[in-house]
Protein backbone atom coordinates (compact mmCIF):
# COMPACT_ATOMS: atom_id res chain seq x y z
CA UNK A 1 0.00 0.00 0.00
CA UNK A 2 1.39 3.70 -0.31
CA UNK A 3 2.03 5.76 2.83
CA UNK A 4 3.93 9.09 3.77
CA UNK A 5 6.66 8.00 5.63
CA UNK A 6 8.37 10.12 8.00
CA UNK A 7 11.73 9.83 7.32
CA UNK A 8 13.70 12.93 9.48
CA UNK A 9 12.22 16.95 9.77
CA UNK A 10 10.82 17.92 6.93
CA UNK A 11 11.24 15.12 5.13
CA UNK A 12 7.96 13.18 4.07
CA UNK A 13 8.62 9.72 1.56
CA UNK A 14 5.72 8.58 -0.16
CA UNK A 15 6.33 5.04 -0.35
CA UNK A 16 5.18 1.37 -0.97
CA UNK A 17 5.08 -0.53 2.32
CA UNK A 18 3.42 -3.73 3.64
CA UNK A 19 -0.33 -3.14 4.83
CA UNK A 20 -0.52 -4.14 8.33
CA UNK A 21 -1.10 -7.40 9.25
CA UNK A 22 -3.76 -8.29 12.29
CA UNK A 23 -3.46 -9.95 15.47
CA UNK A 24 -7.05 -11.80 16.43
CA UNK A 25 -8.20 -8.68 18.18
CA UNK A 26 -7.44 -6.07 15.57
CA UNK A 27 -9.09 -3.95 12.73
CA UNK A 28 -7.91 -2.77 9.34
CA UNK A 29 -9.60 0.29 8.18
CA UNK A 30 -9.32 2.07 5.00
CA UNK A 31 -8.47 5.38 5.30
CA UNK A 32 -10.98 7.48 3.04
CA UNK A 33 -10.20 11.18 4.65
CA UNK A 34 -7.78 11.85 7.01
CA UNK A 35 -7.74 15.37 7.92
CA UNK A 36 -4.30 17.48 8.32
CA UNK A 37 -3.66 18.70 12.26
CA UNK A 38 -1.65 20.93 13.49
CA UNK A 39 -0.50 18.25 15.60
CA UNK A 40 1.02 16.61 12.30
CA UNK A 41 2.45 19.88 10.85
CA UNK A 42 4.65 19.86 14.11
CA UNK A 43 5.84 16.34 13.74
CA UNK A 44 6.64 16.75 10.22
CA UNK A 45 8.55 20.26 10.76
CA UNK A 46 10.26 19.57 14.25
CA UNK A 47 12.71 16.97 15.50
CA UNK A 48 10.38 15.73 17.90
CA UNK A 49 10.03 11.63 17.00
CA UNK A 50 12.13 9.69 16.07
CA UNK A 51 11.38 8.30 12.50
CA UNK A 52 10.37 6.54 10.42
CA UNK A 53 6.91 7.23 11.28
CA UNK A 54 3.62 7.55 9.72
CA UNK A 55 1.50 10.38 11.26
CA UNK A 56 -2.29 11.28 10.64
CA UNK A 57 -5.01 10.32 13.14
CA UNK A 58 -8.18 12.39 11.90
CA UNK A 59 -9.12 9.34 10.14
CA UNK A 60 -12.34 7.97 8.77
CA UNK A 61 -12.72 5.43 6.37
CA UNK A 62 -14.09 1.61 5.79
CA UNK A 63 -13.19 -1.13 8.03
CA UNK A 64 -11.21 -3.36 5.18
CA UNK A 65 -10.17 -6.60 7.03
CA UNK A 66 -11.16 -7.95 11.10
CA UNK A 67 -9.16 -10.20 13.30
CA UNK A 68 -10.61 -13.69 13.79
CA UNK A 69 -11.76 -12.63 17.67
CA UNK A 70 -13.38 -9.23 16.30
CA UNK A 71 -17.07 -10.30 16.79
CA UNK A 72 -19.36 -7.00 16.57
CA UNK A 73 -17.62 -5.14 13.24
CA UNK A 74 -17.84 -5.84 9.95
CA UNK A 75 -15.98 -5.24 6.76
CA UNK A 76 -17.48 -2.53 4.61
CA UNK A 77 -19.04 -0.54 7.80
CA UNK A 78 -18.27 3.10 7.75
CA UNK A 79 -16.31 4.46 10.35
CA UNK A 80 -14.11 7.45 12.31
CA UNK A 81 -11.23 6.15 14.19
CA UNK A 82 -10.05 7.30 17.37
CA UNK A 83 -6.20 6.83 17.67
CA UNK A 84 -6.49 6.73 21.51
CA UNK A 85 -8.15 5.08 24.07
CA UNK A 86 -7.64 5.49 27.94
CA UNK A 87 -7.50 2.47 30.10
CA UNK A 88 -10.25 3.75 32.32
CA UNK A 89 -8.78 2.22 35.87
CA UNK A 90 -5.43 4.56 37.01
CA UNK A 91 -5.38 7.26 38.40
CA UNK A 92 -5.57 9.72 35.87
CA UNK A 93 -8.46 8.13 34.42
CA UNK A 94 -10.55 8.15 37.67
CA UNK A 95 -9.73 11.91 37.75
CA UNK A 96 -10.89 12.19 34.09
CA UNK A 97 -7.21 13.41 32.96
CA UNK A 98 -7.88 10.75 30.04
CA UNK A 99 -4.97 12.32 27.98
CA UNK A 100 -2.81 12.18 30.65
CA UNK A 101 -3.07 8.25 31.37
CA UNK A 102 0.12 6.02 29.60
CA UNK A 103 -2.52 3.49 27.93
CA UNK A 104 -4.02 6.40 26.01
CA UNK A 105 -0.70 7.53 25.15
CA UNK A 106 1.13 4.46 23.86
CA UNK A 107 -1.61 2.25 22.35
CA UNK A 108 -2.57 4.00 18.97
CA UNK A 109 -3.62 3.24 15.48
CA UNK A 110 -0.69 2.52 13.13
CA UNK A 111 0.30 1.76 9.49
CA UNK A 112 3.73 0.52 10.19
CA UNK A 113 6.90 1.15 11.80
CA UNK A 114 6.56 2.93 15.56
CA UNK A 115 2.87 3.27 16.23
CA UNK A 116 2.10 7.01 15.60
CA UNK A 117 -1.61 7.35 14.01
CA UNK A 118 -0.93 6.15 10.83
CA UNK A 119 -3.50 7.89 9.09
CA UNK A 120 -1.37 9.20 5.79
CA UNK A 121 -1.74 5.76 4.37
CA UNK A 122 -3.97 3.89 2.65
CA UNK A 123 -4.43 1.73 5.72
CA UNK A 124 -4.39 1.64 9.24
CA UNK A 125 -4.77 -0.90 12.14
CA UNK A 126 -6.90 -0.62 15.26
CA UNK A 127 -5.27 -2.05 18.23
CA UNK A 128 -7.82 -4.39 20.25
CA UNK A 129 -7.83 -1.79 23.08
CA UNK A 130 -9.05 0.49 20.90
CA UNK A 131 -11.23 -1.71 19.20
CA UNK A 132 -12.81 -3.35 22.09
CA UNK A 133 -13.51 0.27 24.04
CA UNK A 134 -15.02 2.28 21.91
CA UNK A 135 -12.40 3.50 19.56
CA UNK A 136 -14.49 2.79 16.31
CA UNK A 137 -17.64 5.05 15.86
CA UNK A 138 -19.88 3.93 13.06
CA UNK A 139 -20.60 6.46 10.58
CA UNK A 140 -24.46 7.31 9.30
CA UNK A 141 -25.38 7.15 6.08
CA UNK A 142 -25.67 10.83 5.01
CA UNK A 143 -22.69 11.51 6.66
CA UNK A 144 -19.73 11.76 4.14
CA UNK A 145 -15.80 10.76 5.55
CA UNK A 146 -15.13 14.37 5.37
CA UNK A 147 -17.73 15.22 7.90
CA UNK A 148 -16.66 12.08 9.89
CA UNK A 149 -12.80 13.13 9.97
CA UNK A 150 -14.04 15.76 12.39
CA UNK A 151 -15.52 13.86 15.66
CA UNK A 152 -11.37 13.68 16.67
CA UNK A 153 -11.18 17.46 16.04
CA UNK A 154 -14.38 18.28 17.08
CA UNK A 155 -14.11 16.36 20.29
CA UNK A 156 -10.45 18.18 21.23
CA UNK A 157 -12.44 21.50 20.81
CA UNK A 158 -15.36 20.71 22.96
CA UNK A 159 -13.27 19.37 25.93
CA UNK A 160 -11.33 22.69 25.97
CA UNK A 161 -14.93 24.47 26.30
CA UNK A 162 -16.01 22.07 28.29
CA UNK A 163 -13.05 22.15 30.83
CA UNK A 164 -13.39 26.10 30.75
CA UNK A 165 -17.41 25.40 31.99
CA UNK A 166 -18.27 27.78 29.19
CA UNK A 167 -22.32 28.69 29.99
CA UNK A 168 -25.29 30.31 28.23
CA UNK A 169 -25.14 33.79 28.06
CA UNK A 170 -20.82 34.26 28.50
CA UNK A 171 -18.49 36.03 26.05
CA UNK A 172 -15.78 34.20 24.97
CA UNK A 173 -12.58 35.42 23.34
CA UNK A 174 -11.13 33.27 20.59
CA UNK A 175 -7.28 34.60 19.70
CA UNK A 176 -6.68 33.17 15.57
CA UNK A 177 -9.94 32.13 13.53
CA UNK A 178 -7.91 29.51 11.56
CA UNK A 179 -10.07 26.20 11.39
CA UNK A 180 -9.50 25.55 15.26
CA UNK A 181 -10.44 29.08 16.07
CA UNK A 182 -13.54 28.51 13.87
CA UNK A 183 -14.62 25.67 15.15
CA UNK A 184 -14.37 26.95 18.84
CA UNK A 185 -16.45 29.53 17.63
CA UNK A 186 -19.57 27.34 15.84
CA UNK A 187 -19.01 25.51 19.87
CA UNK A 188 -19.51 28.52 21.77
CA UNK A 189 -22.21 29.55 19.83
CA UNK A 190 -23.78 26.12 20.19
CA UNK A 191 -23.53 26.19 23.76
CA UNK A 192 -25.18 29.16 23.86
CA UNK A 193 -21.89 31.55 24.23
CA UNK A 194 -21.05 34.79 22.35
CA UNK A 195 -17.40 34.49 20.96
CA UNK A 196 -15.31 37.51 20.04
CA UNK A 197 -12.43 36.60 17.41
CA UNK A 198 -9.21 37.97 16.74
CA UNK A 199 -7.04 37.02 14.05
CA UNK A 200 -4.46 38.91 11.70
CA UNK A 201 -6.03 37.96 8.27
CA UNK A 202 -8.93 40.05 7.09
CA UNK A 203 -10.39 37.19 5.24
CA UNK A 204 -10.39 35.11 8.75
CA UNK A 205 -12.25 38.16 10.51
CA UNK A 206 -14.75 37.95 7.78
CA UNK A 207 -14.98 34.29 8.17
CA UNK A 208 -15.42 34.40 11.87
CA UNK A 209 -18.31 36.80 11.81
CA UNK A 210 -20.49 34.45 8.91
CA UNK A 211 -19.99 31.45 11.23
CA UNK A 212 -21.23 32.86 13.78
CA UNK A 213 -18.79 35.24 16.01
CA UNK A 214 -20.50 38.24 17.60
CA UNK A 215 -17.54 40.56 16.78
CA UNK A 216 -14.38 40.11 14.76
CA UNK A 217 -11.49 41.98 15.18
CA UNK A 218 -7.81 42.72 13.87
CA UNK A 219 -5.63 41.44 16.64
CA UNK A 220 -3.23 44.45 16.45
CA UNK A 221 -5.93 46.60 16.58
CA UNK A 222 -4.39 49.19 19.59
CA UNK A 223 -8.35 49.64 21.20
CA UNK A 224 -9.14 46.16 20.54
CA UNK A 225 -9.47 45.81 24.88
CA UNK A 226 -11.55 48.84 24.95
CA UNK A 227 -13.78 47.42 21.84
CA UNK A 228 -13.87 44.40 24.08
CA UNK A 229 -15.18 46.10 27.50
CA UNK A 230 -17.87 47.87 25.41
CA UNK A 231 -19.32 44.92 24.27
CA UNK A 232 -18.92 42.76 27.99
CA UNK A 233 -21.13 45.53 29.79
CA UNK A 234 -17.48 46.97 30.82
CA UNK A 235 -15.79 43.42 32.88
CA UNK A 236 -14.40 41.94 29.93
CA UNK A 237 -14.80 38.18 28.61
CA UNK A 238 -15.38 35.18 30.90
CA UNK A 239 -13.28 33.03 29.02
CA UNK A 240 -10.57 33.37 26.66
CA UNK A 241 -9.30 30.17 24.22
CA UNK A 242 -6.28 30.94 22.66
CA UNK A 243 -6.03 29.20 19.12
CA UNK A 244 -2.80 30.63 18.76
CA UNK A 245 0.73 30.05 20.16
CA UNK A 246 1.13 33.55 20.60
CA UNK A 247 2.66 35.43 23.51
CA UNK A 248 1.15 38.65 22.76
CA UNK A 249 -2.22 36.91 21.76
CA UNK A 250 -1.53 35.79 26.12
CA UNK A 251 -1.02 39.19 27.00
CA UNK A 252 -4.40 40.55 24.75
CA UNK A 253 -6.45 37.99 26.54
CA UNK A 254 -4.80 39.25 29.66
CA UNK A 255 -6.71 42.30 29.04
CA UNK A 256 -9.57 41.29 27.88
CA UNK A 257 -10.44 38.68 30.35
CA UNK A 258 -12.88 39.56 33.07
CA UNK A 259 -11.67 39.10 37.10
CA UNK A 260 -12.85 35.72 38.31
CA UNK A 261 -12.34 34.86 34.17
CA UNK A 262 -10.13 32.37 32.69
CA UNK A 263 -7.92 31.56 30.00
CA UNK A 264 -7.21 28.46 28.22
CA UNK A 265 -4.27 27.57 26.31
CA UNK A 266 -5.22 25.29 23.63
CA UNK A 267 -2.66 26.43 21.00
CA UNK A 268 0.59 24.07 21.71
CA UNK A 269 3.76 27.07 22.11
CA UNK A 270 7.25 26.78 20.77
CA UNK A 271 9.10 24.96 23.91
CA UNK A 272 11.49 27.98 24.05
CA UNK A 273 9.01 30.37 23.99
CA UNK A 274 8.68 31.53 27.66
CA UNK A 275 6.06 34.16 29.01
CA UNK A 276 7.16 35.99 32.42
CA UNK A 277 3.81 37.09 34.02
CA UNK A 278 3.97 38.48 37.83
CA UNK A 279 1.43 36.18 39.63
CA UNK A 280 -0.01 38.82 41.16
CA UNK A 281 -1.63 40.07 38.03
CA UNK A 282 -3.74 36.29 38.66
CA UNK A 283 -4.08 36.28 42.24
CA UNK A 284 -5.75 39.79 42.76
CA UNK A 285 -8.18 39.06 39.74
CA UNK A 286 -8.33 35.37 40.44
CA UNK A 287 -7.56 34.63 36.46
CA UNK A 288 -7.51 30.98 36.13
CA UNK A 289 -4.73 29.98 33.40
CA UNK A 290 -5.52 26.81 32.03
CA UNK A 291 -4.16 23.57 29.84
CA UNK A 292 -6.30 21.73 27.33
CA UNK A 293 -4.39 18.83 25.13
CA UNK A 294 -6.00 16.18 23.13
CA UNK A 295 -9.23 14.79 23.31
CA UNK A 296 -11.72 13.47 26.14
CA UNK A 297 -13.02 10.02 26.34
CA UNK A 298 -15.89 11.00 27.83
CA UNK A 299 -16.84 13.58 25.10
CA UNK A 300 -16.53 11.06 22.11
CA UNK A 301 -20.34 10.66 21.90
CA UNK A 302 -20.98 14.26 22.46
CA UNK A 303 -18.32 14.95 19.40
CA UNK A 304 -20.21 12.25 17.33
CA UNK A 305 -23.62 13.88 18.28
CA UNK A 306 -22.84 17.55 17.17
CA UNK A 307 -20.71 16.05 13.37
CA UNK A 308 -23.47 13.65 12.52
CA UNK A 309 -26.36 15.47 13.54
CA UNK A 310 -24.49 18.74 11.97
CA UNK A 311 -24.49 21.16 15.42
CA UNK A 312 -21.53 22.87 13.45
CA UNK A 313 -20.59 23.80 10.25
CA UNK A 314 -18.65 21.23 9.06
CA UNK A 315 -18.39 22.45 5.25
CA UNK A 316 -17.76 25.63 5.97
CA UNK A 317 -14.59 24.84 7.58
CA UNK A 318 -13.18 22.87 4.60
CA UNK A 319 -10.93 24.56 2.19
CA UNK A 320 -8.40 22.04 0.35
CA UNK A 321 -8.20 19.08 -0.25
CA UNK A 322 -5.24 16.97 -1.57
CA UNK A 323 -4.20 13.57 -2.61
CA UNK A 324 -2.00 11.32 0.04
CA UNK A 325 0.77 12.15 -2.70
CA UNK A 326 0.69 15.56 -2.47
CA UNK A 327 0.91 15.78 1.74
CA UNK A 328 4.20 17.58 1.23
CA UNK A 329 2.29 20.33 -0.99
CA UNK A 330 -0.33 20.36 1.75
CA UNK A 331 1.73 21.04 4.60
CA UNK A 332 3.16 23.95 2.84
CA UNK A 333 -0.16 25.25 2.24
CA UNK A 334 -1.21 24.82 6.10
CA UNK A 335 2.13 26.27 6.95
CA UNK A 336 1.61 29.33 4.93
CA UNK A 337 -1.75 29.87 4.86
CA UNK A 338 -3.22 32.34 2.21
CA UNK A 339 -7.01 34.29 2.62
CA UNK A 340 -8.96 30.95 1.68
CA UNK A 341 -6.96 28.54 3.85
CA UNK A 342 -9.21 26.92 6.86
CA UNK A 343 -8.74 23.12 7.17
CA UNK A 344 -6.96 20.86 4.71
CA UNK A 345 -8.37 16.90 4.28
CA UNK A 346 -5.92 14.24 2.60
CA UNK A 347 -7.29 11.48 -0.01
CA UNK A 348 -4.77 8.46 0.60
ZN1 LIG B 1 -5.76 16.52 15.50
ZN1 LIG C 1 -5.72 5.45 32.44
Amino acid sequence: MKAQVFRGVNQLSYEDIPVPALEPNEVLVQVGVVGLCQSDIKKIRYSLYEPPRIFGHETAGTIAAVGSNVENWQVGQRVAVMHHIPCMRCAYCMNENYSMCETYKNITTTAGFAPSGGGFAEFVKVPGHIVENGGLIPIPDDISFEEASFVEPTNCCLKAVKKAQIAPGQTVLVTGAGPIGLMFIMLVKYFGGKAIATDLLPSRIEKALSVGAEAAFDARDPDLSSKIQKLTDGLGVDVALLAVPSDKAFFQALDCTRKGGKILFFAEFPDELEIPINPNILYRREIDLMGSYSSSYKLQNLSADIVFNRRIDIKALVSHQYSLQDLSVAVEKAVAPTADTYKILIYP
